[in-house]
């Protein structure tokens, strides 16, 4: 087994058909990890959803209640850019409700892998960019509520800027928010993280890894977490249709093992979600995927 639990549902596709987002990525990277014996079944934990009160933690009632009651305005939706089923409310309370529990599992065994969430597009009063509920910051105000965790990093890799999660922990001292992005890419408006790492489009592996490595490394020597929540996304990849950097394989696992590695030496525990990829070929986005989980297992059993 591994010595860390992968936390899935069949229920995390958001339904979404043709959709740029593959959403059924989520049960093709189970699929992947059980057909290369990466894992077995009795790796997998299905995750609770979170419940209301949790959501509460970080949305506004407003908002909760129109995605619970299919109340969204044809702006609501547009923003969101992802058409309203129930299914797709659904899976994002259990993707808040994963995020939550690989949470509390890297804190028991040092990682936490969700094989979903990183939607962190979502606002307190609206969802956008294909995220309507920000299960990073609904698991984080979850684990501080509970007493389990005061001080959190989020370490959000993911090719576009974390809007969202930057947004909802401004002026939070007990949060820090790193964001590494492209910068002439989606969103627009990019509200201050604690640390904004802006690239030029095209940077590759190098510049990339630099970069991170010289600011995360500043922010933990600084902040201190008791917990890296790390936003995994997959599109910092060159042939991303939604990114705008040149990362290759050997490079996002570079990231993979800077993020993580450095993290465990300091004994900080990470839970990993896994956010964006819109890979030309959806086979490299689970691939990269599946590379983070490697990684993951490789820091635990070093
Ligand atoms: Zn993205």
């Amino acid at each position: 087994m591994l010595p860390y639990r992968l936390i899935y549902s069949e229920q995390y596709d958001l339904n979404l058909g043709s959709h740029v987002f593959p959403s059924r990525k989520y049960k093709w990277l189970h699929d992947r990890l059980r057909w290369t014996r990466f894992a077995v079944e009795e790796d997998f934990l299905a995750p609770a959803p979170a419940t209301d009160a949790d959501m509460l933690l970080v949305h506004d009632a407003e908002w909760v209640t129109k995605l619970r009651t299919g109340t969204l305005t044809y702006q609501d939706i547009l923003r969101l850019e992802i058409p309203y089923s129930r299914q797709m409310v659904d899976a994002f309370w259990l993707a808040a409700g994963g995020t939550i529990l690989a949470a509390r599992n890297a804190i028991g065994m040092g990682i936490g892998f969700n094989v979903g969430g990183g939607f962190h597009h979502a606002f307190p009063g609206h969802g956008e960019g294909f995220c309507a509920i920000n299960d990073i910051a609904v698991a984080i105000r979850v684990l501080q509520r509970d007493g389990v965790i005061q001080r959190a990093m989020v370490v959000d890799c993911d090719v576009h800027h974390g809007n969202g999660t930057a947004s909802i922990f401004t002026g939070d001292l007990s949060v820090f928010t790193l964001s590494i992005h492209q910068f002439n890419n989606y969103p627009t408006e990019k509200p201050m993280s604690s640390l904004d790492i802006h690239l030029a489009d095209g940077i590759g592996d190098a510049e990339y890894l630099q970069r991170l490595g010289n600011g995360y490394r500043a922010a933990l020597t600084m902040f201190h977490p008791q917990l890296v929540v790390y936003v995994a996304g997959a599109d910092p990849y060159y042939e991303d249709q939604l990114g705008g950097l040149s990362l290759t394989f050997d490079g996002l696992m570079e990231r993979d093992r800077l993020v993580i590695w450095t993290a465990a030496q300091q004994k900080i525990p990470v839970a990993i979600v896994l956010a964006g990829g819109y890979a030309q070929n959806v086979e490299d986005t689970i691939t990269i995927h599946a590379n983070t989980a490697a990684v993951a297992r490789d820091v635990l059993i070093r």
